[in-house]
């Protein structure tokens, strides 16, 4: 971070700006930023903050990773995009890679989380047709209350928040919503016309919510018997947040389809992934699904360098390690500002005290402060820094928290 940003307009002025011409469908924190490196950011007027959000864990490897940058300019001096009605030369290598590191063996290559979400639903109703015997457009989709699959109209079909959903409709049928975490409600809802149960390993929206030990097993074995799909939503969860490459590691547990975006375009260009056996995915065929950016050749040269750093083990083991430290600093909260959190690697969601003010309220003091985090519900914010943060940024990190909270 050397060069001054450059701007002619502050931060209040540029956040008035936007006011009049851009559409308020987010409420973002009052920080305007310039530029950013690894756990940093930096706003116009040069103050620093330490990113305990990570772009919802777009930003797994920090901001502008040397090697997902260096990666980034040798593909645009190269070839940017080509559509998939040629192939690139980019783009084998990515798949092969990515199969790979899920162990699986295709990829459907798509943009955003959305994307990635809208494809696996079109791949498992379109398996239930050809493969299962489903009668035609009687296909049924099992997910989970509370859930966070992204935007569309179909997803938000089958959101259980009324925010979301409210003046979104008509609604796209064919899915049924029970509690998560509740086998037995899931046992119940899964018929003869199911084609998958669609959920999140950990439910990041909803406050960072990690199922019972067992539960994920227990779906695994629930649709393998009943003869459905397993699709696991690993969209924040995945790619090194929790300290497995897959959250659903901690299960042992292999789904059929699983779902990767945010982190996978390291930050820099929207990748998303359908990935799944050779059965699910090869129901496919010419025309019947696409994308005009899916697989472009920036996407895969900058999703084969997220799949290089990966492979290392490097970053699933610093979030496992560091993940310890967030907990028991964490614990140390308990009762002093924090009534209760969850945690795996480092992702944690924390319930402050609603006394001591609204997640919102706590995620401005920590800004003030030099922490940026983000509110999910009412007064739980989502810690989620880069894998990339040292323990003495993670302890800073702490300190301020506590303060914040105590002071
Ligand atoms: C963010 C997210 C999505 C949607 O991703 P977008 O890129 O915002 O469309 C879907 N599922 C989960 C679990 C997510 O966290």
């Amino acid at each position: 971070m050397t060069a001054p940003a450059r701007t002619d307009r502050g931060s209040e002025e540029l956040i008035r700006a936007e006011e009049p011409v851009l559409a308020h469908n987010y409420h973002p924190l009052p920080v305007v930023v310039a530029r950013a490196e690894g756990a940093w950011v930096e706003d116009v007027e040069g103050r620093r903050y330490l990113d305990m959000l990570a772009g919802y864990s777009a930003l797994n490897f920090g901001h502008r990773h040397p090697a997902l940058i260096e990666a980034a300019h040798r593909q645009l001096d190269r070839l940017t995009l080509t559509s998939r009605a040629f192939h690139n030369d980019r783009l084998a290598g990515f798949a092969e890679r990515l199969a790979a590191l899920t162990g699986t063996d295709m990829v459907l290559p798509m943009n955003t989380g959305a994307e990635a979400v809208e494809s696996g639903i079109k791949v498992a109703r379109k398996w239930a047709y050809d493969v299962k015997g489903v009668p035609a457009d009687r296909a049924t989709i099992v997910v989970a209350a509370d859930n966070f699959h992204g935007r569309t109209t179909t997803i938000v079909s089958f959101s259980t928040d009324e925010t979301a959903r409210c003046g979104f409709g008509p609604f796209t049928p064919g899915f049924r919503i029970v509690p998560y975490n509740d086998l037995a409600a899931l046992e119940a809802a899964v018929d003869e016309t199911t084609a998958a149960v669609l959920i999140e390993p950990i439910q990041g929206e909803a406050g960072v919510l990690i199922p019972d030990d067992g539960y994920l097993a227990g779906v695994r074995e629930l649709t393998r018997r009943k003869g459905c799909l397993f699709v696991a939503d690993e969209i924040q969860s995945g790619l090194g947040r929790t300290g497995h490459t897959l959250a659903v590691e901690h299960e042992s547990v292999v789904p059929d389809v699983v779902l990767l975006g945010k982190a996978l375009g390291g930050g820099i260009v929207p990748v998303s992934a359908v990935v799944g056996s050779r059965e699910v995915l090869g129901v496919l065929h010419p025309g019947e699904h696409g994308s005009t950016f899916g697989g472009n050749p920036l996407a895969a040269a900058v999703g084969t360098a997220v799949v290089e750093l990966l492979e290392t083990g490097e970053f699933q083991r610093r979030a496992a390690e560091l993940g310890a430290v967030l907990r028991e600093g964490l614990a140390g909260l308990v009762g002093r500002g924090v009534v209760g959190f969850r945690a795996r690697g480092l992702w944690a969601g924390v319930d402050v005290d609603p006394a001591l003010g609204s997640g919102r309220e706590i995620s401005e003091r920590l800004m003030r402060e030099g922490i940026l985090v983000k509110d999910t519900h009412g007064s739980t914010i989502r810690l989620a820094p880069p894998l990339t943060v040292t323990a003495e940024e993670l302890a800073g990190a702490l300190g301020t928290l506590e303060k914040v909270l105590t002071s």
